[in-house]
């Protein structure tokens, strides 16, 4: 997989890529990455690459030309265009494992108030959000996504670590503890020193849906909306809220077929 980031602070995302297990990724060559510098690509000798936008308002605008340009030099036409905006989709998981699938990815990092409207509908095909907040400038955001893309690609980190992570089931991490057993008088749940996998898978998936229900009920609405709640989970969620499911467990998705 290759990252084309087109950007007018090419260290910003450099640090990213020098470092840790991406390195490590570029180093054994399953990672390739490309930093732009737009502002090579401005006209004049004071490398302009912004303006203020047309119908008045405050702040400045990134101009067509440059990043234009900047697109050509890396043969955007021939790739998946990312420009990373508050005004975009949502980034989340699906779509990390979805880009994760692509050979190369160029990502457009704006500054100022954005970049001009004719470049997002001449190039971009992914307008995407990393977040209901504005950051100054998108390296941030592209790096973000970038992060969370590389670690899904085969031979970047362990498969079995993805498995059981935030999201992979629809649902957020379980808690996890480490030695010592007792640390500053807490101690580690009893049944993680147990050695019982099926209590200790059992008190994850509760812990798990309590954590999701005080945290993401959204995630718990949409896991059942695509089946993947178990009935087993269905109950927990029953025990901890004290509350009947809104779901009939007899018309969940796992249920059917078992009637006798
Ligand atoms: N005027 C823009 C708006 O109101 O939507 C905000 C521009 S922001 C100050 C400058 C740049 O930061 C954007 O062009 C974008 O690339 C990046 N950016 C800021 N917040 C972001 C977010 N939540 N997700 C992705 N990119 C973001």
């Amino acid at each position: 997989m290759k990252f084309h980031v087109l950007t007018l602070f090419p260290e910003i995302p450099r640090a990213f890529f020098e470092s840790s297990i991406m390195a490590k990724a570029v180093e054994k060559e399953i990672i390739a990455y490309d930093l732009v510098n737009i502002r090579d690509f401005a006209f004049d000798k004071h490398k302009t690459c912004d303006d203020s936008p047309y119908g008045g308002g405050a702040g400045m605008l990134m101009l067509p030309e440059p990043l234009d340009r900047a697109l050509e030099s890396v043969k955007a036409y021939k790739k998946r265009v990312i420009y990373v905006t508050p005004s975009g989709k949502p980034f989340t998981q699906k779509l990390a494992r979805e880009l994760s699938k692509e050979e190369e990815l160029v990502f457009i990092c704006g500054r100022y108030e954005g970049i001009d409207q004719r470049i997002i509908d001449a190039w971009v095909d992914d307008e995407v959000s990393i977040g209901d907040y504005v950051l100054s400038s998108g390296e941030v955001a592209a790096t973000v996504m970038i992060d969370a893309i590389y670690r899904l690609i085969e031979g970047v980190i362990s498969s079995e670590s993805l498995e059981e992570e935030s999201f992979s089931t629809g649902l957020l991490e379980y808690p996890q503890y480490t030695r010592p057993e007792v640390y500053k008088g807490m101690k580690v749940p009893e049944v993680l020193l147990s050695g019982h996998h099926e209590n200790i898978q059992k008190w994850r998936l509760e812990r798990q849906l309590a954590k999701t229900l005080a945290y993401r009920p959204d995630l718990i609405d949409e896991a059942r909306r695509t089946g993947e709640l178990s009935l087993e989970a269905e109950k927990m969620i029953e025990t901890i809220t004290g509350q009947v499911s809104k779901v009939c467990p007899r018309k969940h998705p796992r249920y059917r077929g078992k009637e006798k």
